[in-house]
């Protein structure tokens, strides 16, 4: 039997796409909810739509829910479902540390999910660069350049932001502490404990990362791309359907997928 899903930001980029592929993927379409000014276009997927989430979350069966709104809107989708019960797919980038702070003790109280990039192949990436980055050694700068289409509100993305963390821990650094998002004017030399993060915006790109390791006489560039979103809708898909019957307990990611599907 299908399991019951409801998608926050159903009218946006990522909600249609994750609402046209869930039928294909064995999810049933138990509510749709966006924006007031968006609800009529979400008509046609003939199941309950409204702009009022938590009357979508109690009117429906038990479901599961995949949120791709904004950082706020996630947030409160996260204390409704703690408060409901249901398990909470969420693929919005831009979270404050506080945001995350809060996530992590909601998910204590209902299964939540957050992963800043559903792709396999981003999340084998987390694996490989600590390891490149332990195993080159101090005598490479570690740099990341993203590009993303010219409608993305964050910058950096929260995928390139999540690789150099995996960058930083093979150098056992914090980000934090090493992150330089901006270079301009009289910067001086190159310090040795940096990691640079560059974003290029444009276009329609659905999102491109590498990640350098630069040293004297070479250097290794790795870069990932997004031929579409349909990888990140499939890849939230994939999640909604392990998160179904989960336990609340922890935040869960994309790893926990990847390693225990
Ligand atoms: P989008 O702007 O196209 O879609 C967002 C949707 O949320 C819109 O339809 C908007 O009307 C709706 N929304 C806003 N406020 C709402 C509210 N209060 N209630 C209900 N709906 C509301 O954006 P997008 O390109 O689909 O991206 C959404 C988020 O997902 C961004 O944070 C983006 O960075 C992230 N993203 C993550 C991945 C991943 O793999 N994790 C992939 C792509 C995008």
């Amino acid at each position: 039997m299908n399991k019951n899903l409801i998608i926050m930001g159903a009218a946006g980029r990522m909600g249609s796409m994750i609402a046209g592929l869930a039928e294909e993927e064995g999810f049933h379409l138990a509510g749709l909810v966006d924006r007031p000014e968006y609800t009529a276009k979400l008509a046609h997927w003939g199941c309950p739509v409204s702009s009022d989430a938590a009357a979508v979350f109690a009117a429906c069966p038990p479901a599961v829910i995949i949120d791709f709104t904004a950082p706020e809107v996630a947030l409160n989708t996260a204390r409704l479902a703690a408060r409901l019960g249901n398990p909470l797919v969420i693929g919005v980038t831009g979270f404050t540390a506080e945001h995350k702070h809060e996530l992590e003790q909601l998910a204590l109280k209902t299964p939540l999910f957050w992963s800043p990039n559903m792709s396999v192949g981003v999340n084998v990436l987390l694996d490989v660069l600590p390891r490149l980055a332990r195993l080159l050694g101090p005598g490479y700068d570690l740099e990341m350049v993203e590009i993303h289409h010219n409608k993305k509100k964050d910058a950096p993305s929260g995928t390139a932001l999540r690789l150099a963390e995996s960058m930083a821990e093979g150098r056992d650094w914090k980000l934090s502490d090493v992150a330089c998002c901006a270079r301009e004017g009289q910067t001086g030399e190159r310090p040795a404990a940096q990691i640079g993060i560059q974003t290029v915006r444009g276009g329609d790109v659905a999102g491109v990362h590498t990640a350098y390791f630069i040293g004297q006489g070479e250097r290794i560039e790795i870069t990932h791309h997004a031929h579409s979103r349909e990888n990140f809708a499939r890849g939230a898909l994939r999640a909604a359907a392990w998160m179904y019957d989960k336990k609340p307990g922890k935040l869960y990611s994309i790893q926990d997928v990847l390693t225990y599907s």
